[in-house]
């Protein structure tokens, strides 16, 4: 298997398109929170909202003013709806129009549309959970709330990647336990060599919505699993799923995921510990706001927290290229199948029109894997290194 030039001259257009409209979507998002902030909004949705709590019986608990909790929670879901609505257009050009022109979606608009309103809706429950969470803590513990936001954060992370591949997962795609036969048992057959037990291996029927192939580890403890896209069972020889197998084998036998949520944890942790240096000089020194409880704060802290986000990024990539390029170097010495491997690689690329050499920079920034192209380098040193430890008899 080649790489085709074809694809690549479209991966490359594609994967640029995508670059400008997340940096877009992005400098939108900020631009009209930057806006809003600016225009006093933030204020004058926190004054309304007061004036309707006014209009009830008083229900509070000292320090919080009445009906604190649904304050925020009404708050936030106004703002968020209001942010999410003003970058729908943008999501459905890169979500729909552009992955449909470039032949990767086979979705439906009204299937992609309710996908979007699952996934919108759960990530505003979830989000709603821990901005409630957050000002309690700002409430009740104002020099220390960013150390338990920061615990509670992991704890939520740890429960959410348990469920993920039963409940959450589910909700967007169908699985199916791996049929009994020879894929199963070579996975077997590497697990047993690598002293570990694989919990269940699944086919994700992906190619009810795209086109392109993917494998992974989801789950966590009693839920971990290797799951892997139809769109790759289908079509792959079975020697070049077992490298893909491997590879997911490796990220499981380094316990990858319960490193990555421990890595972006502490992230988390300096992010918040800023985020609350921060909020603590607007209002004791300027007295931008009212209190650390004002409503009012939370755009304010969602600037931040996105600004955080997007520094903070490429550290959180550079530790999942490095557990991507352990996981290939697992695979590579457990299967000892390069040809396969890099045969895989070609593929992958041809099929997801995935940029085979993006720029350095670009890679450094956006890549949570290595490049294709260093994949394949890493095959080949792989293969000299094995020469060299075990030179062919003349
Ligand atoms: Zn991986």
């Amino acid at each position: 298997m080649q790489i085709d030039e074809e694809r690549q001259r479209k991966a490359r257009e594609y994967a640029r398109l995508r670059r400008w409209l997340s940096l877009t979507s992005n400098a939108v998002l900020g631009l009209c929170a930057v806006l809003l902030i600016i225009f006093n909004v933030d204020k004058w949705l926190r004054d309304q909202l007061q004036s309707v709590a006014r209009q009830f019986p008083p229900l509070s608990w000292q320090p919080v003013p009445s009906w604190y909790p649904l304050q925020i929670l009404l708050y936030f879901l106004i703002v968020t709806i209001i942010l999410q609505i003003v970058t729908l257009p943008l999501s459905y050009y890169q979500g729909f129009v552009l992955s449909h022109r470039y032949g990767l979606s086979v979705m439906t608009l009204k299937a992609w549309f309710i996908d979007r309103l699952k996934g919108g809706g759960l990530g505003i429950a979830l989000q709603a959970i821990i901005v409630t969470l957050i000002y309690a803590l700002l409430a009740f513990q104002p020099q220390t709330w960013w150390l338990w936001v920061a615990i509670c954060q992991l704890f939520f992370s740890v429960v959410l990647a348990n469920l993920a591949p039963v409940i959450i997962f589910p909700l967007f795609y169908k699985f199916s336990p791996l049929p009994d036969g020879e894929l199963k048992q070579r996975l077997l057959t590497l697990a047993q060599r690598a002293g570990t037990s694989v919990r269940g291996v699944y086919t994700m029927h992906l190619s009810s919505k795209t086109t392109a192939a993917n494998a992974a580890v989801m789950g966590l403890g009693n839920t971990r699993r290797i799951v892997l896209g139809d769109t790759m069972t289908d079509r792959y020889s079975t020697d070049e799923i077992e490298v893909v197998l491997a590879h997911e084998l490796g990220h499981h036998v380094h316990n990858d995921m319960w490193k990555a949520l421990f890595y972006d944890s502490l992230l988390t942790l300096g992010g918040l510990f800023l985020c609350s240096l921060i909020l603590h000089f607007v209002i004791d020194s300027w007295h931008y706001y009212l209190a650390l409880t004002d409503p009012a704060t939370l755009l304010f802290l969602a600037v931040l927290a996105g600004l955080y986000g997007l520094i903070i990024a490429p550290l959180s990539n550079l530790n999942s290229r490095r557990a991507e390029y352990q996981a290939d170097e697992y695979a590579l010495r457990a299967t000892g199948k390069i040809a396969s491997f890099k045969n895989t690689m070609a593929r992958l690329a041809n099929q997801n029109l995935a940029e085979i050499e993006p720029s350095p920079i670009v890679e450094f920034l956006f890549y949570s894997h290595p490049s294709i192209t260093r994949r394949l380098k890493h095959a080949d040193d792989f293969a000299q290194r094995l020469m060299a430890s075990h030179p062919e008899p003349s």
